[in-house]
């Protein structure tokens, strides 16, 4: 096997990737990396406005970027995605399943619609999304890298989220499945489980937790303090430490490595 230095072990020029959920947040901060290393990126997210602000955005600053509208929850709307982008770009090499929600509800106050929607993004969506896409990089004869995006609920319940720690659970055992299965065609599937990254959809989860609980504001950010204050390196993350682990697996420094999920969380489950 050739050896490669470290900028070409980073080199994406030539790769193409998918990121869902990519235009806020921590998939945002993953386009960054990804582009900035030098693959083409294709923002596959429900937010359509947003999805074409984050492309100009990028496109601006010499990426190469492209958004899709896409609801990963709808199966066409993943096949359109991955379609489209393989029109663009001829391969599709990295798919990043970072879309997700959180809205907080207590277990007893639980509805079956709010139970799909979260399974049918977190968990479905997950699943089909990585399913089409190893189609098309097997139809294509060429490895490929799937990272999905978990959460250390996956380990250990924040409380009243039962409904999104269980696809998150899903999430991280389907990672090791489908490295187990999809090995032999060059295709390595491995998850990043991160504890509290400031993100836009963080600060709304708060907002909603006060609204679904009907707990006080001042006792939501005592929670989110004792949260912090449980972090051993003592603050929470930021999207682009998250990004940077992504943008490792995406590469050829992480080309031996497949059905791990690695936990970016400061610590928190330590302690
Ligand atoms: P965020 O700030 O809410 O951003 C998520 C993005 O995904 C938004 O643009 C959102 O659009 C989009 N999206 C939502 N539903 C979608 C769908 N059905 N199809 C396509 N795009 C969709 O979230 P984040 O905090 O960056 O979280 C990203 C991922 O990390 C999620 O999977 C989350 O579970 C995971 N995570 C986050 C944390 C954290 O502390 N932030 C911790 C552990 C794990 P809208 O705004 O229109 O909904």
């Amino acid at each position: 096997m050739a050896f490669k230095t470290i900028t070409q072990l980073f080199d994406l020029q030539n790769k193409t990737a998918i990121v869902s959920g990519g235009s806020m947040g921590i998939g945002r901060s993953i386009v960054d990396r990804l582009s900035e290393a030098g693959a083409a990126v294709v923002i596959a997210d429900i937010d359509i406005e947003r999805g074409e602000q984050t492309k100009k955005e990028f496109t601006e600053k010499g990426r190469k970027v492209e958004f899709i509208a896409t609801d990963v929850s709808n199966l066409e709307d993943i096949d359109k995605a991955i379609n489209r982008s393989i029109e663009k770009y001829g391969i599709l090499d990295i798919l990043v399943n970072n879309a997700g929600i959180f809205p907080f509800m207590p277990a007893m106050n639980m509805t079956e619609p709010v139970w799909k929607r979260v399974l049918d993004i977190n968990l479905k969506g997950t699943f089909f999304f990585s399913q089409k896409a190893a189609q098309k990089m097997i139809e294509k004869g060429k490895n490929g890298k799937i990272i999905n995006i978990a959460s250390i609920d996956a380990f250990h319940p924040t409380g009243n989220l039962a409904h999104y720690d269980a696809s998150k659970g899903g999430v991280v055992m389907m990672t090791r499945s489908l490295a187990l299965e999809w090995g032999k065609y060059g295709i390595l599937v491995n998850a990043i489980a991160p504890g509290g990254i400031q993100t836009p959809g963080a600060t709304q989860s708060s907002a909603e937790m006060i609204k679904a609980s009907g707990m006080k504001p001042e006792q939501v950010a005592d929670m989110g303090k004792a949260f912090t204050a449980r972090i051993p390196l003592g603050r929470q993350g930021e999207p682009d430490e998250i990004a940077t682990v992504a943008l490792f697996l995406a590469s050829e420094a992480a080309k031996y490595i497949t059905g791990e999920t690695i936990i970016v969380d400061g610590g928190y489950l330590l302690s």
